[in-house]
C-alpha cells in the first residue's frame, strides 16, 4: 500500500486536481492521499494558507473580512466548478470558512492555527467530495477521527507517540481515504498545526501509523538536484539517497521536502519518493534507509542557507572553567532560544543559531544578560553568516575530501569562519559569509561533480 502526498502546486486548481486523480487512479496500491492547501497557480500567486493568514489577522484585528473570504472560496469554488460540483455540494466548505471567526479558541495563536489548518481540511473534503462525484470510491478522513494527536505548540507542533497506536486502527480497503496534511489535534481538542510546509510530516505520519509499502511525495519538481538549480546550470539530479543525506540537505536549504518529515518514516523504515505531479512516469528521487544504499559517488548534494547566525564569545582560559556553558545555556533558556551548532577553541566558543527564532529585543536582552552572566573579554553578534552543507554517504570511507572541499573555495578567494564535521562523518558544514554563499556551492558542485559519473 502507498501513502501518497500531494504539495500545494500539485492542487492549486481543477486541471491539477484531474492530474492528481489520474494519478490516484493508475495504481491501485495508492489508497491513501494526503493533501495541501491549494498553493501558487502562476508566479505572483498567493498561496491559501497564505491568504488565510491574512483572514486570521483581520480577524483578530476585528476589521472586515469579506474580501479575503471571498478571495479564499473562490479558490475551492473554481475547483469545485471545474468538475461541475453544484452550489450544496460546495456548501459545507463556505460553512465551515464562515464559522472560522465566530469559534472559540484559547488565544489568538490557536486561533491562527485554527485558520491556517482549513487550507489542508477543505482541499481534502473538496477532494474527496470530486473523486466521489467522478464515481471513485474515496472518504475524507479528519485527524480528529483518525487520532493524529500533537504538542501543545499551536503553530509549530509535533506528533505525539499515540498518534501511532490510534492510525494503527483504520482499515484500509478498496475506499481511497483522504486526509488533509499540516495539523492535528492537542490533547485538549485544539487544532495545531506542523511548521509551514508541514503537510509533508502527515504524509510520513500517516505512512508510517499505516504501515505503508512506500510513501510517494509528489510536487513540481522532476527529482531532488545535487545543487539548486537557481545557483548552479542544470544540477545532477539525484535518483537515490539515504534519509540521513536527505535530513542534512533538507535543514541546509534543500526546501523539496520537510526535514521534520523524514523523522516518522525512518522510525517505521518508509521508503519516500518524490516524484513530480506534472510527469509522473519519471522516477524521481527514491530516499531509503542506509542498508539498501550503496554510494556511487563521494558526494551527494551541496547546500547553503542564510537563515543562521553566530554568536561568538572569547574569555582566556575558558577551557579550564567548569559551568561556563551550564550558565551559557541557562541564558538561552530563559530566552526560549534554540541553538544548532557550538564549536569551541580553548578560549573561544561560536554558537549557531537559526536566526528566525529572534527578534531584535531578543537578540539584545540575551547579549546583555550573556555579558553580565559570563563577563566574556569579547562578545560578538554575527549577523552576516551562512551555513554550506556538503553531504554524502561516501564521504564516510574517503581520505582527502576536506581538501576537495576547500581548495576550490581557496581558489574564488572565499574565506571559511568555521569547519564541523557531523558526528555521523556524511556532512562537513562549513561557515560563511553571506555574500560568499552561492559561489561556494557553485564552486563546490563543479569540483565533485564535474570530474564525477552521474550517480544512480
Ligand atoms: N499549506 C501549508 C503551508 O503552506 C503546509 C504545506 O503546504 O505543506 O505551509
Amino acid at each position: 500500500m502507498k501513502v501518497v502526498k500531494f504539495g500545494g502546486s500539485s492542487l492549486a486548481d481543477g486541471p491539477q486536481f484531474e492530474k492528481v486523480i489520474s494519478i490516484m487512479k493508475a495504481d491501485p496500491e495508492r489508497q491513501v492521499i494526503i493533501t495541501s492547501a491549494p498553493g501558487k497557480r502562476h508566479d505572483g500567486d498567493i498561496k491559501v494558507t497564505d491568504l488565510l493568514i491574512k483572514y486570521a489577522q483581520l480577524t483578530i484585528k476585528h476589521a472586515d473580512t469579506s474580501k479575503i473570504f471571498n478571495q479564499i472560496f473562490s479558490r475551492y469554488q473554481s475547483i469545485g466548478d471545474y468538475f461541475g460540483l453544484t452550489e450544496d455540494a460546495l456548501a459545507p466548505i463556505w460553512h465551515a470558512l464562515s464559522e472560522l471567526p465566530t469559534t472559540d479558541y484559547p488565544d489568538d495563536d490557536y486561533l491562527m492555527a485554527a485558520f491556517k489548518a482549513h487550507g489542508e481540511r477543505l482541499n481534502a473534503r473538496l477532494m474527496a467530495t470530486v473523486m466521489t462525484h467522478l464515481g471513485l470510491k474515496a472518504r475524507f478522513v479528519d485527524p480528529k477521527e483518525a487520532g493524529i494527536i500533537v504538542s501543545d505548540e499551536p503553530n509549530n507542533a509535533t506528533v505525539l507517540p499515540e498518534t501511532y497506536t490510534h492510525l494503527a486502527h483504520i482499515d484500509v480497503d478498496d475506499t481511497i481515504l483522504v486526509f488533509p496534511g499540516f495539523f492535528g489535534f492537542t490533547p485538549n481538542g485544539q487544532i495545531a498545526t506542523f511548521s509551514r510546509g508541514g503537510s509533508d510530516i502527515t504524509g510520513a505520519i500517516v505512512a508510517r501509523g499505516l504501515k505503508a509499502d512506500l510513501y510517494e511525495n509528489f510536487t513540481d519538481v522532476d527529482a531532488i538536484y545535487a545543487a539548486n538549480p537557481k545557483l548552479v546550470d542544470h544540477p545532477l539530479a539525484i535518483h537515490r539517497m539515504t534519509y540521513r543525506e536527505m535530513r542534512e540537505l533538507s535543514y541546509a536549504g534543500f526546501s523539496v521536502f520537510h526535514d521534520e518529515a523524514i523523522i516518522p518514516a525512518i522510525q517505521g523504515e518508509i521508503p519516500i519518493n518524490v516524484k513530480n505531479t506534472n510527469r509522473p512516469d519519471l522516477p524521481g528521487t527514491l530516499i531509503v534507509p542506509e542498508k539498501d544504499f550503496k554510494p556511487a559517488q563521494t558526494i551527494t548534494g551541496v547546500a547553503s542557507s542564510t537563515r543562521f547566525a553566530a554568536l561568538y564569545l572569547h574569555r582566556y582560559l575558558l577551557n579550564k572553567e567548569v559551568g561556563f556553558t551550564l550558565k551559557l545555556l541557562q541564558v538561552f533558556k530563559k530566552y526560549n532560544v534554540s541553538y544548532e551548532h557550538m564549536p569551541s577553541g580553548i578560549d573561544d566558543l561560536t554558537v549557531i543559531f537559526d536566526k528566525t527564532q529572534f527578534d531584535e529585543d531578543t537578540i539584545h536582552n540575551m547579549c546583555h544578560d550573556i555579558r553580565e552572566v559570563l563577563q566574556p573579554d569579547t562578545l560578538e553578534w554575527i549577523d552576516d553568516y551562512a551555513i554550506i552543507m556538503v553531504v554524502g554517504e561516501g564521504m564516510r570511507n574517503k581520505v582527502g575530501v576536506i581538501e576537495q572541499i576547500i581548495q576550490p573555495l581557496a581558489q574564488h578567494d572565499i574565506g571559511v569562519h568555521m569547519i564541523n564535521q557531523g558526528a555521523s562523518r556524511i556532512s562537513i558544514m562549513l561557515g560563511t559569509r553571506r555574500a560568499d554563499a552561492e559561489e561556494a556551492v557553485k564552486s563546490i558542485y563543479n569540483a565533485f561533480f564535474s570530474s564525477e559519473p552521474v550517480k544512480n
